[in-house]
């Protein structure tokens, strides 16, 4: 599959209706209006890669809906050049999202297929994150910790404690906690010690479970 002209104005349709729903970060829409959506789901679906809307992967695994990347990704204000980690890697579209801001992306991925064929297919569109991990994700990423933003792309039963314990100070965890539906819920840490907690409305992710698979 090609990325065209005509996806290219149905990329432009999308970051339209984007902004009609509140999305106001520049660099956000800018991403998503580079980014070819539809490469990253099986070619049979092009026709809904532009369409504001969830979709399944492999691994019974979803690429979560535009509106979702934009306003979490928003959420996590980054700033270029800082680091943030991504729990759930998914078909990659999020941590494209991330590469296309500057940011020195680390991405964990519990499905060793996705892990796999996400891996690779980043690498061919050109998209370079710091490290991809093939692990669990409610472990966080300690190697690389801390981190400036840390992003939770699947639903928290409830709030992992490393990733608390992996931000810097001043830093962002953005994590919809939940178990059918989910509270997108934004932690700031203020200090050692002290996290700021902030709650944005619901959504509906697939489950982050425990362990590698
Ligand atoms: N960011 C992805 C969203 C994929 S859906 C995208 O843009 O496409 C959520 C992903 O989280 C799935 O791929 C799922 O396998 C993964 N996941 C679930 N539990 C996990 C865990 N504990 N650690 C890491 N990844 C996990």
């Amino acid at each position: 599959m090609k990325d065209t002209l005509r996806h290219a104005g149905k990329r432009k349709q999308l970051v339209d209706v984007l902004i009609q729903k509140g999305i106001t970060n520049k660099a956000v829409l800018s991403a998503i209006g580079k980014i070819p959506r539809h490469l990253f789901m099986d070619s049979g679906f092009e026709d809904h890669a532009y369409q504001d809307k969830a979709f399944p992967i492999a691994a019974d695994q979803t690429i979560s809906q535009p509106y979702t990347v934009a306003f979490q990704t928003e959420l996590l204000e980054i700033k270029k050049g800082s680091t943030v980690l991504e729990i759930g890697t998914g078909s990659g579209y999020q941590t494209a999202v991330l590469c296309e801001l500057g940011v020195k992306v680390y991405s964990i991925e519990r499905q060793q297929e996705l892990f796999k064929k996400t891996k690779l297919f980043l690498s061919k569109l050109g998209y370079r994150p710091k490290y991809l991990s093939f692990g669990d994700g409610y472990k966080g990423l300690i190697e690389h910790a801390p981190y400036d933003g840390i992003i939770v792309t699947a639903g928290a039963p409830y709030v992992p404690k490393p990733l608390l314990s992996q931000l810097k100070v001043n830093g962002r965890l953005v994590i919809p906690v939940g178990e059918d539906v989910q509270i997108m819920t934004l932690f700031i840490r203020k200090s050692e010690t002290e996290f700021e907690k902030r709650e944005f409305g619901e959504f509906r992710f697939v489950p982050l479970l425990e362990d590698k698979n």
